[in-house]
């Protein structure tokens, strides 16, 4: 593949902000839609999260335009019994419905001891760190199982060369002190999320090695077929048929059991990204308590922490600090790649922002 170097400018996460916000708005978008919106992608940004940060953007500008997002839709409650939620997306903004459902479930679980939610139906619903965080700010524990329908399948099945599921996440959180993550896994079931496809070809870049298989099943460095129409190649799950095989609970969990798309061929796939979710959100003092979780993950934490380390390893690093690391060195400046700040200005017009706007608020 052709190699280029990237150009990268770095922003404030604030001037990112205000950008998202202004291109929501521009599009009919509500304040406050619009800041949950730029609050989350910026989110991905500070967290180190590129594949899931500003440049989701222009994928919602086409998706607002091609009516497949609805500006100013929100969630609502199918079915209530109990500690157990139903919620429908009704194709809002993931930002809206994920904050809104998870809201729901931490409300619950405060009066139930654990809530069981599923969201069916929304648009993309981001870096589900971001939904892991919510609980923890609120105290609580969650586990959350995502699946990604709406387009074509991107990941392959162990042991298979075609695409059969998408990057399916999974978010496991853990409440600290303060507000703060304890510990807070959040990963794509893939070796490595689409994003990081995405900003590998923006950037000209080649993927890690032993994370995509090429058209004939072979594996590749090249992102660039997985940009192609149609497609060639696919993902690779993580950890061989473990990693595949929960892909497949995501789907099965996350959207079969909730009432939503899953990738079966029967479902229309019109290029949006729909999101499913099944959350378990479980307040520790319904079993513990929020104190003697905190202390004894601390207790467990620091002993992991002490383990000598493998050859070839600077450093042992518990799920979540990567992120937390991320955002210490991006609280001034986010960088942003030439391909991402191009794309960020087409869907700034589209949205209907002036020539004068964009150049005010991105520079250039
Ligand atoms: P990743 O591989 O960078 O990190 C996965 C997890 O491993 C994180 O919890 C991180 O803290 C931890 N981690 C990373 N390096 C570590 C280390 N050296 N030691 C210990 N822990 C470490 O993340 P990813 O799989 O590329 O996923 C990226 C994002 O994509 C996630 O936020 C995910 O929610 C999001 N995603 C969203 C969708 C969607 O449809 N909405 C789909 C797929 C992925």
């Amino acid at each position: 593949m052709a190699h280029t170097e990237a150009v990268t400018s770095t922003y404030s996460p604030e001037q990112l902000h205000q950008y998202v916000v202004t291109t929501c708005q521009a599009m009919g978008s509500e304040t406050l839609e619009a800041t949950l919106v730029a609050d989350q992608l910026v989110g991905a940004n500070l967290a180190g999260h590129d594949s899931h940060g500003v440049g989701m953007l222009p994928t919602y500008v086409e998706a607002v335009r091609g009516g497949r997002l609805k500006v100013n839709h929100h969630a609502t409650v199918a079915r209530d019994s109990g500690s157990v939620l139903l919620i429908e997306g009704n194709w809002a903004f993931g930002q809206v419905a994920g904050y809104e459902a998870t809201n729901l479930a931490i409300e619950r679980a405060r009066e139930t001891g654990v809530a069981l939610m599923g969201l069916r139906n929304s648009f993309h619903i981001g870096r589900i760190g971001h939904w892991g965080e919510q609980c923890i700010r609120a105290g609580m524990v969650s586990i959350n199982f995502v699946n990604v329908a709406g387009h074509e399948p991107l990941v392959a099945p162990y042991g298979g060369s075609e695409p059969r599921f998408g990057t399916n996440p999974v978010c496991i959180g853990i409440p600290g002190r303060d507000g703060q993550p304890a510990a807070l896994l959040d990963m794509a079931t893939s070796v490595i999320a689409m994003g990081k496809a995405r900003v590998a070809k923006l950037k000209g870049e080649p993927v890690p090695e032993g994370t995509l298989l090429d058209g004939e099943g072979r594996v590749t460095r090249d992102p660039n077929g997985m940009f192609r129409h149609p497609r060639e190649g696919a993902l690779i799950a993580f950890g061989e048929h473990k990693g595949s095989g929960l892909a497949i609970m995501c789907e099965l969990l996350g959207a079969a059991l909730v009432g939503g798309l899953t990738l079966a061929p029967k479902w229309e796939r019109d290029g949006s990204a729909i999101n499913s979710m099944l959350s378990i959100v479980i307040d520790p003092d319904s079993l513990t308590s929020r104190d003697g979780l905190a202390a004894e993950a601390d207790a467990f934490l620091d002993y992991l922490r002490s383990s000598a380390l493998r050859e070839g390893f600077e450093e042992l690093l518990v799920p979540g600090e990567p992120e937390q690391r991320a955002r210490e060195a991006r609280a001034a400046a986010v960088p942003v790649d030439d391909g991402t700040l191009r794309e960020l200005r087409v869907a700034g017009s589209k949205a209907g922002l002036s020539e004068e706007t964009v150049a005010g608020l991105l520079g250039g």
